[in-house]
């Protein structure tokens, strides 16, 4: 193919020309022979060669010539027409050639064999600043980056053997001193012999495509809010440093995994833009604060491995959360003491629209181990280990241990667990009296999740954390609800008691923030057909006052659906009664802790009857929570407890023993107390 591009590059116009001018004078010369030859043998005295043939006379042979003159002016009349045909095309060729490289965007250039500049179009001083008077000065390489000259040189080399080069990028100096990038294709010109004597070089500036193209890279492994790297590539950083650990078993380093406390409450307080305006400040004082531990700890010997490492040092994973590898670090102590002092700087106050926030962090740290072979679980342990900071109080660090893997991985089971049971239908619901002091009767029933496990019942302490953290609870509670619902009904229209039997569900912080609750709640009642006066939804006092704005607004749209509303745990939480005043709730669960001592320690029965009486004046009804002995119901009935739910009366147990209970209370009339215990 490039020897017939060569051969066509031959015969091109130029060739054409010249072709026809040889003919033309190759024409002239014969004739102008056959002229003379017939001219001197016509009139040279003495010359009978002609003159006596009897087979020509003079005039047939003036005639003759006439016609071969005439024959010669034709050709070369028909001859000129062609040339200035072709030179006409070759002129408007050449003035088409002119306007597109003198217009062209793109940069054309012409160089000879050696690199000379033999012509540059007018697109190399609009994308590159020099003139081809300046440039003429200098040689085609010399503007080139010297890591790319080598590269162009070779593709140079390549192009002159096989006529055309390949595409190539590199960049090129601007006048200014900045660097461009461009994208190339040269293609040679032979000469007659086919030789490859020119080059022409058809540039490119692709410097805003690169740009956007870096940027692009750099948005894949960034986070866009701080610009630190993202978990991606903070991944690759561990990788690269857990690789080098394992070739030199001196070199050690940490994960450290950063989650702030509490940072959902600036958020929710002061709106998501201050809440990113605080990270990003959070993420600036990180980085400088370990910019400064960077220094110290790390030594020499690993200065190649710290420079790879040196930007994936912090990164932000997730919304609030930030990890941090130390790199070259001496044992497990450098990272603990690089923790706490991230503690300390954080807990700086931080300035956000005017206003003073103080965030603490609970840090994780996984120290390396040859054990580890994946990146990924180096960052996982380390969030393990915050996960157990945070449980232990936030606002402090913990290492990793052996232990702690143990708990995760029978956590992790639990959860697939979990998934399984929902699917299975594993999940039971049970249910345990609340009895009317007044009347002695079962006033209603609170539903209680029980997982039905090869081993036995498994009770909510076991399963009912995770599957709140995994968002299981979501479709558990929603199937325990209709099931709780359906039972009610049953039970209504076979024990009907004025007020009617009524069922208690819980709902946990997770449920609580669904946007659609009262909408699911409304489904689920409208389509088993119970009133919602029947419900109690119970929900604990630190819910409420997570975020009281929000809560009290939920807690009015259930209020206007109809269900009731009761304070779970009372107590427990940081609430006082005052607080819960502007809530529409109707009912409050005091806790067990107080019941149990009720009977023992005076100090707890001034405590409940000051709750009794404190939500009795607010219009609230009080519920008892774990009673166990006679004592203690005798003395809730002293203080004018309505209702108490415990041991004492029933465990929680399932549809069947919870009927044989309304049995003996609704169909024996007036049974009194107590209620026997199942
Ligand atoms: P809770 O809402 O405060 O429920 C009362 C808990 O106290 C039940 O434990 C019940 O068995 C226990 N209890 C009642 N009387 C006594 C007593 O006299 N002595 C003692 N020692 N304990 C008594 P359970 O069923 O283990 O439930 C524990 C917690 O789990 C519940 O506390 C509730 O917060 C949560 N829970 C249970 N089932 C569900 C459910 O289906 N959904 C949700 N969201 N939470 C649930
Ligand atoms: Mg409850
Ligand atoms: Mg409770």
């Amino acid at each position: 193919m490039n020897n017939a591009l060569q051969k066509q590059r031959r015969t091109g116009p130029m060739q054409q020309v010249e072709t026809r001018e040889w003919w033309l004078w190759g024409f002239a010369v014969t004739v102008t022979l056959v002229l003379t030859v017939g001219i001197v043998s016509l009139t040279f005295p003495g010359n009978h060669f002609l003159r006596n043939s009897d087979w020509l006379d003079l005039r047939e042979w003036v005639r003759g010539l006439a016609c071969l003159v005439l024959m010669f002016d034709i050709y070369t009349v028909y001859q000129q027409l062609q040339l200035q045909r072709i030179r006409r095309e070759l002129t408007e060729r050449n003035q088409l050639f002119e306007v597109i490289t003198e217009n062209a965007a793109d940069m054309i250039a012409v160089v000879d064999g050696t690199g000379n500049r033999l012509y540059n179009s007018p697109a190399y001083q609009k994308v590159l600043g020099y003139s081809s008077e300046e440039l003429k000065l200098t040689s085609s390489v010399e503007q080139i980056h010297p890591e790319d000259q080598p590269r162009v040189l070779e593709a140079a080399e390549k192009a002159k053997v096989t006529g055309r080069g390949e595409r190539l990028e590199y960049r090129m100096r601007h006048k200014d001193g900045t660097w461009r990038n461009l994208e190339s294709v040269a293609t040679a010109i032979p000469n007659e012999q086919g030789q490859i004597e020119r080059l022409v070089i058809v540039n490119r500036d692709i410097t805003d495509r690169k740009r956007a193209e870096v940027a692009l890279a750099h948005n894949a492994l960034h986070d866009s809010l701080t610009d630190l790297p993202n978990r991606a590539l903070f991944l690759d950083r561990v990788r690269h440093v857990l690789a080098l650990s394992h070739r030199h078993t001196s070199y050690k380093f940490a994960v450290l995994f950063i989650d702030l406390d509490e940072f959902k409450v600036v958020n929710d307080s002061l709106g998501h833009a201050a809440g990113d305006a605080l990270l990003i400040q959070i993420a600036r004082r990180l980085s400088a604060s370990i910019r400064g531990v960077d220094t110290i700890s790390r030594s020499v010997l690993m200065q190649t491995a710290s420079q790879v490492a040196n930007e994936g040092s912090l990164a932000r994973v997730g919304g609030d959360e930030f990890t941090i590898l130390l790199e070259d670090i001496r044992d497990c102590g450098d990272a603990i003491r690089v923790a706490e002092r991230l503690q300390e700087r954080l807990i700086i106050p931080f300035v956000v629209e005017r206003q003073e926030v103080v965030i603490a962090a609970s840090i994780g740290i996984a120290f390396c181990a040859t054990s580890y072979t994946n990146s990924e679980d180096l960052i996982r342990d380390a969030e393990i280990a915050m996960y157990r900071a945070k449980r232990e109080g936030k606002a402090r660090c913990q290492v990793f241990d052996a232990e702690m893997h143990i708990v995760a991985v029978k956590r992790l089971q639990l959860e697939t667990d979990l998934r399984r049971a929902l699917e299975l239908g594993e999940f039971r619901v049970h249910y345990q009296p609340i009895v009317s002091l007044q009347s002695g009767r079962i006033a209603g029933f609170e539903a209680l999740s029980r997982w039905q496990r090869p081993e036995g019942l498994l009770s909510p302490a076991h399963f009912i954390q995770i599957a709140e953290q995994t968002g299981i609870i979501l479709p558990m509670n929603r199937l325990l609800l209709r099931e709780a619902c359906l039972q009610l009904r049953a039970w209504q229209s076979e024990f009907p008691a004025d007020p009617p039997l009524t069922m208690s569900v819980n709902i946990t912080p997770r449920e609580f923030a669904q946007p659609d609750l009262v909408a699911q709640i409304k489904t689920i009642l409208s389509e088993v057909e119970i009133q919602p006066s029947s419900i109690n939804v119970e929900i604990t006092e630190t819910i409420a006052m997570a975020d009281s704005q929000r809560s009290s607004l939920v807690l009015s749209e259930l209020k206007a659906l109809g269900v009731h509303i009761s304070i779970d745990d009372f107590g427990t939480g940081y609430s006082s009664l005052s607080r819960l005043q502007g809530f529409p709730v109707d009912t409050l669960k005091v806790d067990r802790s107080f019941i149990s001592k009720i009977d023992t320690d005076g100090e707890t029965r001034k405590i409940v009857r000051i709750i009794i009486m404190l939500a009795h004046n607010l219009g609230l009804k009080v519920v008892a929570e774990g009673a166990e002995t006679a004592k203690q119901v005798e003395l809730l009935k002293q203080l004018k407890c309505e209702l108490v739910q415990g041991y004492f009366f029933a465990r929680p147990g399932d549809h069947a023993a919870a009927q044989a209970l309304l049995m003996n209370t609704y169909s024996l009339a007036a049974r009194p107390l107590p209620i026997v215990a199942i």
